[in-house]
Formats: C-alpha cells, structure tokens, sequence
C-alpha cells in the first residue's frame, strides 16, 4: 500500500462561526469534513484562524479592564492563546466525537498551544493590516480610535474593523513536539489562529502585539511536517480569476507560475483570497511533489479526490 497521505488543512472563518452558539454548531460540520479526509486514508493535521474569535476575547478583555483598575489590558498574543485554546476545546470535542460516531477508536485527537516566532522588525509591524473582531458603524470605529487608540479601517464596503499588525511567520516553536504527536498517529490542532505571535529576546519569548495570517502559518506548518498536501478549506469552491465580474472564471487547476501571472494582474484580493494563493504557491514550490488545494469546507472529500476545487501545482 501507498504511504498515507499526509495533509495540513487551514481552516477558515466559516469553519467556526462568529459566535459561541455560532461554533458549537459550525465545529459538528467541519469535524465531518476532516473525518471524511481521514477515512480516505490521510493523514491530517489542523490549522485554523481566529478572527472573530480574537476580536471578542480582545472586546472582552478590554471591557474587563477598564471596569477593573485592578486588571490591566491583556496583551493581544495572550487574546490568541486564549483564542486558541477556546476553540481547540470545542474542535477536539467535535472531532473525537464523529471519530466515535464512525467507529474509528485508535485516533487520539489533541490541540497544541504554539508559539510562532515573527520578526521583530518585520515591515508589518509598521502598517497594521489585518482585520478583527466584529463590523462597526463609522460611528462606533471613530469612538473605538478615541477611547482605546485602536486603528480602525473600512473593510470592503462591509463596515469598519479593527486593524491589526499582521508579520510572517519565521519559525514554530513547538514544532517538535507537533511532530512526536503527528509521527505517533494522533489528529493534531495546531498553529490556532495562526500562532501565537513571539519575539525572541535570549531565551526569552516575548508576546508581539499582532496576528499571523493563518495561511501563512499553515504553510510553514505544512513544509515542517514535511506535508504532501496543504488543504485551504475556505467559503469558495474554487479560486476565480475576474471575481465577481461578469467574465468571471473558476480555476480547476493552476500552475505556479500562472498563479503569479494573475497574482499580479490583482485578481486575489489582499486579506482574502491572496494570502490562500501565496501560500499555495509557497507550498508548491516548495518541494518536488507538494500541491496544495483551495476548496469549500463541505468540499473537503471530493477535492482531495480531484473531483473539485482548485489545485495549485509545479
Ligand atoms: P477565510 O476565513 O477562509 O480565510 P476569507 O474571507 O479570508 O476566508 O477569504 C475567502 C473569500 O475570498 C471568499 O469567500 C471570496 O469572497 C473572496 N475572494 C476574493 N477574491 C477571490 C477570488 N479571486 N476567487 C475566489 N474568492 C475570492
Ligand atoms: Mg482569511
């Protein structure tokens, strides 16, 4: 028989919801499409993001302190650990249970606390860029501006959001230990929302005000692991070049190279869908025989069969 598969998959935002209520229910799904990638005979390793779910903790937090004089603001990195740790509870939970409910017994579901180290003079740092937590009025994004000093800015006709530094991702810290787990057959959680951004200070790690796109981190993820497949489960089927015009057209398959080509015509929007396609190319070239995939969540199965979706490729 063939080695197994091995695939990190990223999930998006419309894997977990942007509510409690919202999770609970969106983690019964998303545990369907991986256990559907599991019993196809891969084997799999999460990543997921954390946007409205960093947003909230981060409202939470700040509510907390400036009711309490006693508690100080919580830096954004531990808004991520948190964030991290909300939602592995509830995806480990989910996964164990539709392992169970498909009689698969042997599978060992854990989530990792990791640390991401950044750069500390990434270029990021200097422009804020990605957005988090709930939509405002452009009344409600001023007051935030005013009150607590955040950078608000308009998202796609969709409303104001917080903007946060958004620095690549240069090295896992607990790669090590991802890897025994991954090695020894258990389905990992890890690089939740994108990481936990770090600096390194000596020996010491310090907490960077910022949050690792999940893209990226799942692509560093997938070329450590040394992945034959990078999944990138979002709300599209396929990638489209001349979105949402009426020229549009779905991609099957895309070379590299052509991915550049349309990379910089500016067919991917930057925040969406372009961070996806860099990181698939990223992972592409990355080795002889590494592809990646972009398709809907639902869609899980039928892509990795090639039956849908688009796959990037050398
Ligand atoms: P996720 O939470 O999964 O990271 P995003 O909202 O960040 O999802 O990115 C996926 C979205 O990118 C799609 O729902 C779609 O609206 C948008 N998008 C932008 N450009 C394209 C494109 N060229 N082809 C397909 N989808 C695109
Ligand atoms: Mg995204």
């Amino acid at each position: 028989m063939d080695k197994k598969k091995r695939i990190v998959i990223a999930l998006g935002g419309n894997a977990l919801g942007n509510t409690l209520p919202e999770q609970m229910a969106a983690v019964k799904i998303t545990s369907k499409a991986i256990v559907d990638l599991i019993e196809e005979g891969c084997e799999v390793v999460i990543a997921h993001g954390n946007g409205p779910q960093v947003g909230m903790i981060n409202n939470a937090m700040s509510a907390l302190s400036r009711e309490d004089p006693n508690q100080p603001n919580t830096p954004l990195s531990v808004c991520v650990a948190m964030s991290q740790a909300y939602i592995g509870y509830d995806l480990q939970n989910a996964l164990r249970e539709e392992l169970l409910n498909r009689n698969i017994t042997h599978i060992p579901v854990a989530t990792m606390i990791t640390q991401i180290r950044v750069d500390s003079d990434d270029p990021a740092f200097l422009n804020p860029s990605k957005p988090i937590g709930h939509f405002m009025t452009k009344e409600q994004a001023q007051e935030a501006e005013e009150k607590y000093g955040y950078i608000m800015r308009e998202d796609a006709g969709r409303g104001y959001r917080r903007v946060v530094a958004s620095p690549k991702p240069a090295q896992i810290i607990e790669i090590g230990a991802i890897r025994t787990l991954v090695d020894s057959g258990q389905l990992v959680i890890a690089c939740g929302g994108g990481g936990i951004p770090v600096t390194l200070n000596g020996n010491h790690l310090k907490g960077a005000s910022a949050v690792i796109d999940k893209d990226f981190a799942s692509e560093l993820l997938a070329e450590e692991l040394d992945a034959d497949v990078l999944i990138i489960l979002t709300a599209v089927e396929k990638v489209a070049v001349n979105f949402g015009k009426p020229e549009e057209k779905w991609l099957d398959n895309l070379t590299t190279a052509e991915a550049r080509t349309y990379m910089d015509e500016g067919h991917f929007a930057p925040g969406s869908m372009l961070p996806k396609v860099q990181a698939a190319v990223k992972f592409a070239e990355s080795k002889e025989g590494r592809t990646a995939l972009i398709t809907l969540l639902e869609k899980a199965r039928e892509g990795i069969l090639g039956k849908t979706g688009t796959h990037i490729h050398r």
